[in-house]
């Protein structure tokens, strides 16, 4: 069927529903989802979500900003950091009178918690900016910004899954989208279309990611020939549950979890004597990885000990009980006698589409594509730079989502609908055909495994030349493989077996754009770290990659960094 909207935002999570709310009213607006809403995975963020309130210790936004910029390692975009650390108490406050229950101080203020890389003074100690709610926060934020959504009664079309962008003349009109509980292929056109689909960190075997996230959006905006932006970093947060990847927040941490090797040793102190548990991400990951590798994992296994048991029954049942009931079911520990064994996991990418200030999907040449937009994890403002820091997604999907929102509102009403092709769906059809019709081939389960398996070996924390070129020898092999792959179910009705061939292909392709800039990025910086270029090299790489689809394979180019008030320096905490 087609369908016609002003807008469609395609996504649920948070960016999407905070975009929604802005244009909600304004311009006839749809949501597409591919789970049902509160599905969406930003309901599984646990720690926090980051603003210089100044509710527990003195704080202010330039602190956050210095934090933001200097975690990132100096490629965030300066511009967009300052956009976020000043609006942040705004954001904030703004949940907290759409009905979200921060947890409260004494005072009735909102508590506030100690998070990696959040630090008062320029780096000189850790501050508590993280707001939060438990460690449920993006449970609760992600319940009340669609409790807002449905009694403004945005249309949402769940359990659809977008497959292609629909583009003409440069000029995006719309996309394809297949309704999971019937089998149909529909047509949505649209003035503007935000996307709004999250991370894809389902592309590595361990990984704190629900199984929805594989990159539908950047993958549809790559096969439609735009760029992606500094896929090459990827982000692994450092205590995912040993032998799973199920997360365990950064708030173990922040409320004052040490964690330690197999002689009982509190290690960070060796690695960032400042803020030792507490730095960011990327340096704690590659310190577990450090000191396993130097034989120091429990047992001399790979894997070491995150302790919360200090900090006392009470305090973690009241503030990180879901995290504590993780570990009971997975692994029948009880967190506050026995410490959780965790390594690195998967967690979030900082790259993805490259936008402006304002949401407006950029070209490699930096011009806004017409009618397409991005916000969140699967945009790249560049916010996070190399290296996110904990509770500044959330944030980024407020700040973010909402000026998107507002920006379509501003200039979507003096627009027209772009002229569709004469079939709009062609392609797409032609694509689940093609999986449909095969009858004998590998199995794309199969297939994924292999995948995620080489992303985990070669691609992960560590990188070499010799490592991306092998992964890139497997992508090539898979690619072929999964043209002849084959599906079990024929049916169409909740045919998750299409869905997970169709995202499949999406991987496979955001894998070999993500090994081709890994392997282009000849240095090291925040999460991406070349053992054979472990020095940062700003004199030749302080630029974003972009990574577009040619004739024949990945092509790169380069967008410089927008530096304003920090100039780049070494980076030790
Ligand atoms: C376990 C965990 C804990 C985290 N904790 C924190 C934290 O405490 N603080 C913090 O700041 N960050 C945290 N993060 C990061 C943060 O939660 C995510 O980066 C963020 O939620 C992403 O939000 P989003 O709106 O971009 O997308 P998501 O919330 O990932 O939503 C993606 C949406 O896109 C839809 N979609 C995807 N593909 C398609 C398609 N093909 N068709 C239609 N719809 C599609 C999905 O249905 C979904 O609605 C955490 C992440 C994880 C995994």
């Amino acid at each position: 069927m087609l369908f016609s909207h002003d807008v469609v935002i395609v996504g649920s999570g948070l960016a999407g529903l905070r975009a929604a709310l802005e244009v909600a009213g304004r311009l006839d607006t749809a949501v597409i989802s591919k789970v049902y809403p509160t599905r969406s995975h930003s309901g599984a963020a646990q720690g926090g979500i980051g603003a210089a309130l100044g509710n527990e210790e003195p704080d202010r936004w330039e602190w956050h900003m210095y934090d933001t910029v200097k975690g990132g390692d100096y490629l965030t975009d300066q511009d967009a950091a300052e956009v976020l650390a000043r609006d942040a108490p705004r954001a904030v406050y703004e949940l907290e009178h759409m009905g979200v229950p921060f947890n409260r101080r004494a005072d009735g203020t909102i508590a506030q918690r100690a998070f990696g890389g959040h630090t008062r003074d320029y780096g000189q100690a850790p501050v508590k900016r993280a707001a939060y709610a438990a460690d449920r926060t993006g449970r609760v934020i992600l319940d009340s910004l669609f409790g807002q959504a449905v009694s403004r009664g945005i249309q949402v079309y769940a359990e659809w899954l977008m497959l292609d962008l629909i583009v003409r003349d440069g000029r995006v009109a719309g996309l394809t989208a297949y309704e999971l509980a019937t089998g149909e292929l529909h047509v949505l056109r649209a003035k503007a279309v935000l996307l709004a689909t999250g991370g894809f960190g389902r592309l590595f075997e361990t990984s704190s990611n629900c199984f929805t996230n594989t990159g539908d959006g950047a993958a549809a905006a790559y096969r439609a020939g735009l760029p992606l932006e500094d896929l090459e970093f990827i982000q692994f947060h450092p205590t995912g549950i040993r032998g799973l990847g199920v997360l365990i927040s950064e708030a173990a941490r922040g409320e004052g979890g040490i964690l330690r090797n197999d002689l009982g040793e509190p290690f960070m102190a060796r690695y960032a004597p400042t803020i030792k548990d507490l730095a960011p991400r990327d340096v704690v990951a590659r310190a577990i990885a450090a000191e396993i590798r130097l034989g120091r994992g429990i047992g001399g296994g790979d894997f070491v000990h995150l302790d919360i048991t200090h900090l006392g029954a009470e305090r973690i049942r009241e503030r990180l009980s879901d995290i504590s009931s993780f570990v009971r079911i997975y692994q029948g520990l009880d967190t506050t006698e026995q410490p959780i064994p965790v390594k690195p996991t998967c967690h979030y990418m900082m790259g993805g589409l490259p936008t402006d200030l304002e949401g407006r999907v950029l070209d490699a040449e930096g011009r806004a594509v017409a009618g397409l937009w991005a916000a969140g994890e699967c945009a790249c403002v560049s916010v996070h730079g190399a290296n996110r820091l904990g509770c500044n997604s959330l944030l980024d999907l407020v700040v973010f989502g909402r000026r998107a929102g507002r920006a379509m509102a501003d200039q979507v009403p003096g627009e027209a609908f772009g002229d569709l092709p004469p079939d709009p769906g062609q392609a797409t059809r032609e694509r689940i055909q093609a999986l449909k019709s095969r009858t004998r081939g590998e199995r794309v389960s199969d297939l994924r495994a292999a995948l995620q398996k080489t992303m985990m070996e070669d691609c992960a924390l560590f990188r070499t030349e010799a490592g991306l070129e092998r992964a890139l020898g497997i992508v090539d092999d898979l690619e072929s493989r999964y043209r002849r792959a084959t599906i079990d179910d024929p049916s169409s009705r909740y045919n998750t077996d299409l869905i997970e061939a169709l995202e499949m292909g999406n991987l496979l392709a955001l894998a070999r754009a993500t090994l081709v800039a890994a392997r282009t990025r000849t240095e090291s910086r925040g999460a991406h770290f070349r053992e054979d270029f472990p020095e940062r090299n700003d004199a030749q790489w302080l630029k974003h990659t972009l990574v577009r689809q040619g004739e024949s394979g990945p092509e790169i180019s380069y967008r410089p960094v927008t530096v304003t008030r920090f100039q780049p320096r070494a980076r030790t905490y």
